[in-house]
């Protein structure tokens, strides 16, 4: 198997098979990450997914699901995925669900038949690190696009029957504007039927823009209570059946499908976790935390 370091795939997905299609991050522009710095983007060959595939082929003929890699394959002009997808359908015709994650910008430039090519052929289920539903935010940490875009982009998917995750990246925009982009987020996703809403805590890395600015005095990062409290005003606000995923940030677990049947219950037990919770744990368990 052909992979770039490093690999990240998405932890809630079955963990086997994967593929790569394309290395690295198109954008790698966001002030938070560091994923793939000094990685160059560029799409697999077309002769090594013809040997990943095989070769996933000689060990799991019966593959019913695989997660493409990397961070945004969906960049990729339409000519240039369906023939990989082409390639991994061959070696794998059981293959029902592919996944992938993937940018909302690298919608725009599919048009609906195409995406309904894409859902057809088993691309039906992508996961976009949206991050923030309120424009300040979006700029502030350099996302490349906007709230309408996110709105335009994501009724694409839904209109081509390919479903979708979006996430909340909790702290992500500091103190000042923490209550903003809890409710502009929530206001947006309330618009959208996503199968799945993801949040994640902010957590600043040694090399990211916004620990630098962090370190400037020119962003405050949330406390452990404060990142509960951003939380707890997303989800107050959040109106749309999902199943609701978080993980970084809270004790409690929350994550499950049904969400509003189990909106008040999360509620709570936030109430619960910024009253009472050990903040000085989560803040050791942040420290100690290198990547995604
Ligand atoms: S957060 Fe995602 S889109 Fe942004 S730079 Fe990192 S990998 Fe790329």
């Amino acid at each position: 198997m052909h992979f770039t370091e490093p690999v990240y795939r998405n932890p809630y997905w079955p963990t086997w098979p994967l593929i790569q299609i394309t290395q690295s991050c198109t954008h790698n522009r966001c002030k938070f990450c560091t994923m793939y710095k000094g990685i160059p983007f560029r799409m697999q060959p077309l002769e090594v997914i013809e040997a990943d595939a095989a070769e996933i082929a000689a060990m799991m003929p019966e593959a019913r699901t695989i997660q493409l890699l990397s961070a945004n394959p969906m960049a990729m002009s339409f000519e240039n995925l369906m023939p990989r997808l082409q390639i991994i359908k061959k070696h794998l015709p059981k293959l029902e669900h592919m996944y992938t994650a993937t940018r909302v910008s690298d919608i725009k430039s599919k048009t609906v038949e195409q995406l309904k090519a894409l859902r057809d052929i088993g691309l039906n289920e992508i996961s976009l690190g949206v991050e923030s539903g309120d424009d300040w935010t979006l700029q502030r940490i350099n996302k490349g696009y906007t709230s309408v875009d996110i709105l335009e982009q994501c009724h694409k998917l839904e209109e081509a029957g390919i479903a979708y995750w979006v996430t909340f990246l909790n702290g992500v925009a500091g103190r000042e504007h923490s209550r903003d982009h809890a409710i502009n987020s929530a206001k947006i996703f309330n618009q959208l039927k996503p199968m799945l809403v993801g949040t994640g805590g902010l957590t600043l890395f040694p090399g990211t823009p916004l620990l630098e600015e962090a370190q400037r005095g020119e962003f405050t990062p949330l406390t452990e209570k404060e990142m509960l409290e951003e939380l707890r005003l997303f989800v107050e606000h959040l109106e749309i059946d999902c199943t609701f995923v978080t993980h970084h940030t809270v004790a409690a677990n929350l994550t499950g499908p049904g969400f509003l049947a189990r909106k008040e219950s999360i509620l709570a037990a936030l109430d619960e976790a910024i009253a009472h919770g050990d903040h000085d744990r989560l803040a050791a368990i942040r420290r100690n935390k290198r990547t995604l």
